[in-house]
């Protein structure tokens, strides 16, 4: 190897504090520092994420009733000639770190494409926060600065396991790769337990996704929505539907479970099914406070061992 060659991997892969967010992420880049994939010494390709890497926002949209939620997909902005010996690759449950000036925060994709260098996130925009106002006015064909893949969790399909999949609100995007990586392989025999909490239906996300992966056999779901509301003078007293609200049935769609209540790690029992084999293995997505009232509670509900825990 060249010295020059030899600086430039070596820049890729150093890391110093300045590159941490400081919010304390439980994944924080100082301990998992981006490394080169897998897949990408397979491909005989560059992990083209690995520094800091321009990426063209493609498209932009709302969500539907929330329009502090966003949709944003970005495509590599590079026009050099060495853009074919590069891939992208952002394993399932990895994030990447956002940087506008010395402003970083991560997101975690919910779509990557290998080839087309390509990957959507889902932002929910914080009131006053500063990363929000800079990504409130992002526009198609804006060039933004991403790097990663930030990140410890890793899926043997060899092993077959019974994953629970607790997530809140937008953090059920980073879920979606880990859920499709199990049922889109044929071999995999592990079950997924996907359990959801959003404040009512409308802020449940990707559930046109979640219905398609409800037609898996090893795929079951639960959405928890406390404050799941119709206008009704029986719900409207209650001060959220009944389980037996007929506005509720009609919202529901094909294969939807739901419960109207905050979803408490000790009913976690019930979705145990002593009989099915499989390694118990624990995600939880969402934020701090999120993970640490479900954390242990929820693993020792579920009986799964520390080490299979995984906080995203
Ligand atoms: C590993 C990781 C992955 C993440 N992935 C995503 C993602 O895919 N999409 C996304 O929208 N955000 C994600 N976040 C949060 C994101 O990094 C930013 O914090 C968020 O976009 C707000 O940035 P900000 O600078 O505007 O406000 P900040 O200064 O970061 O936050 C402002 C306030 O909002 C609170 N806050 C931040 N995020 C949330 C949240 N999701 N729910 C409730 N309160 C919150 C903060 O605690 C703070 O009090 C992720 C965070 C982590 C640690």
């Amino acid at each position: 190897m060249t010295a020059n060659r030899e600086q430039k991997v070596e820049d890729v892969f150093t890391i110093q504090d300045s590159d941490c967010c400081g919010n304390g992420c439980t994944n924080c880049i100082l301990d998992n520092k981006p490394r080169p994939s897998q897949r990408a010494l397979l491909a005989g390709k560059r992990n083209i994420i690995l520094k800091y890497t321009s990426f063209r926002l493609l498209q932009r949209e709302t969500h539907s009733g929330d329009d502090q939620v966003l949709f944003l997909h970005f495509g590599n902005a590079a026009e050099s000639d060495d853009k074919d010996d590069c891939v992208l690759d952002i394993p399932p449950g990895h994030h990447i770190m956002l940087r506008i000036g010395s402003l970083l925060r991560p997101y975690s994709p919910y779509w990557t494409d290998f080839a087309s260098k390509e990957f959507k996130i889902l932002v929910k925009l914080q009131p006053d926060g500063p990363m929000s106002q800079h990504l409130v006015a992002v526009q198609p064909n804006d060039r933004l600065e991403f790097r990663g893949p930030i990140g410890n969790y890793r899926h043997d399909s060899a092993v077959t396991k019974c994953i629970y999949i607790i997530c809140q609100g937008v953090a059920v995007a980073p879920t979606l790769p880990l859920v499709g990586q199990v049922l889109e392989n044929e071999d995999d025999m592990s079950r997924i337990w996907h359990l959801m909490c959003a404040p009512d239906l409308q802020h449940v996300y990707f559930r046109d996704q979640l219905l398609e992966f409800a037609k898996y056999w090893n795929y079951r779901s639960c959405l928890y929505v406390p404050h799941q509301q119709c206008g009704s003078d029986a719900c409207l007293e209650a001060g959220h539907c009944r389980q037996e609200c007929d506005e509720l049935r009609r919202s529901l769609r094909y294969k939807e479970r739901v419960c109207l209540h905050r979803l408490e790690a000790n009913e976690l029992k019930q979705h145990v099914a002593p009989a099915i084999p499989g390694l118990p293995v624990l995600i939880i997505a969402g934020d701090s406070g999120f993970q640490r009232a479900m954390g242990e509670a929820a693993a020792k509900a579920l009986g799964v061992a520390q080490e299979n825990v995984y906080l995203l």
